[in-house]
């Protein structure tokens, strides 16, 4: 034992040495006994890290003794001895499982490209109506937006025809379909189906979704149709805003019984806990919908509020007033048509700001705040969102 520790003490002297390095340090001093006696050295080569640094810090208060220095030594040992093989050995093996996942995933693509095309030939009537409706909705809006840009230049025919077209498209997929009636989901029934599973809850939930968007696509091309001398084109702005809200609240509530029901578990087989748990997950879903539906309250009243009181953003501009801003319009850059003074004190032509506010907010030249209210559906366009639950 006394050997062992003069050997430590010659290891120490050759350390002081600039030449040696801590690595070398570190591997003469493993493979060394314990020195539990003999003076001032203790050392235990196989504790941990946090045991050296403490013994360390405790043969500190010796004054003129060593072991400090054995202390440091051994915590340095320690540190290489464990820490960094277990890092490297970490990475590598992170880094294998990573490469055996690639691996088979690659090994596994052909099987999982042939249970695709299997599941797509199971749903193949969902996948390709889904498609249809999408681009129904997306032909529908883009013809709608344009020709509420287009104001009295709009063609009458085509607005016809986006109408029939909205109607016929509604009508063949509620006739092909008629023995699932879906459309009972347009009034807060349960269409009849069966038994219904979560594929059906989509399926149904999806098409009253696109249904009701296309109802409501309709009513604006009715908007659209009536004569410039009985409604303005300011008042027809408004009426789209008022049907675009309208449809957005009314999709909020049409798929609530479809999903309640589902969530129940009605007409599934009996169990008290599978029974209890679904009311549990019903009434969970009821008031997650009842406190969306009280977070969107406040803009829809705001909405209406607008839609009775068509706000006005500034007031008619005098001559002088014109004059004085070169009779120029920032926005459109031509001669004022109908200018409005807003409370900014900058004027545009009535056409142009009305057109700003249906996307902003704020004065164009100044940033000023004019408007509470962003009147973003003016201009006939209809919510992408797919209102699935
Ligand atoms: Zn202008
Ligand atoms: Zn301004």
């Amino acid at each position: 034992m006394q050997s062992n520790c003069s050997h430590l003490h010659s290891i120490q002297g050759s350390s002081d040495d600039s030449s040696s390095s801590p690595s070398t340090h570190a591997a003469r001093l493993s493979g060394e006994s314990s020195c539990h006696q003999g003076g001032d050295v203790r050392i235990q080569l196989s504790s941990a890290v946090g045991e050296a640094r403490e013994s360390a810090s405790s043969r500190h208060s010796r004054p003129g003794s060593q072991s400090r220095l054995h202390g440091h030594a051994h915590s340095e040992a320690a540190g290489v001895d464990d820490s960094t093989p277990d890092s490297e050995e970490h990475s590598s093996s992170s880094f294998s499982e990573l490469r055996y996942l690639l691996q088979w995933l690659h090994k596994s693509l052909p099987y999982i490209l042939i249970l695709c095309v299997k599941v797509i030939m199971q749903h193949i009537i969902g996948i390709s109506l889904g498609i249809g409706l999408l681009t129904t909705y997306m032909y529908a809006n883009k013809s709608i937006i344009n020709q509420v840009f287009l104001r009295e230049r709009c063609s009458k025919l085509q607005c016809a025809w986006l109408l029939v077209y909205l109607t016929g498209s509604s009508l063949l997929l509620y006739y092909t379909f008629h023995s699932q009636s879906l459309y009972y989901s347009l009034i807060f029934l349960n269409p009849t189906v069966d038994f219904i599973n979560f594929w059906e809850v989509l399926w149904i939930v999806g098409v009253t979704d696109f249904i009701l968007k296309f109802l409501f696509m309709g009513f604006k091309c009715f908007i659209l149709l009536v004569p410039s001398f009985m409604m303005s084109f300011k008042s027809k702005g408004y009426w789209y805003m008022l049907l675009e809200e309208l449809c957005q609240y009314y999709r909020m509530f049409v798929p609530i019984p479809v999903w309640f029901r589902y969530l129940i578990g009605y007409g599934e087989p009996d169990s008290l806990l599978g029974r209890t748990l679904g009311i549990l997950l019903a009434l969970l879903y009821l008031i997650l919908k009842l406190l969306s539906f009280f977070g969107q309250l406040r803009n829809f009243r705001q909405v209406l509020r607008i839609f009775c009181t068509r706000p006005h953003y500034g007031v008619t501009a005098s001559k002088r007033q014109c004059s004085e801003v070169d009779d120029i319009c920032s926005i459109c850059q031509a001669e004022f048509q109908k200018p409005i003074l807003l409370i900014c004190q900058h004027i545009f032509c009535e056409e142009c700001i009305s057109l700003w506010f249906n996307r902003e907010k704020t004065c164009p030249l100044c940033r000023t705040v004019i408007s509470d209210h962003v009147n973003k559906w003016k201009d006939g366009a209809t919510s992408m969102h797919l209102q699935i639950f």
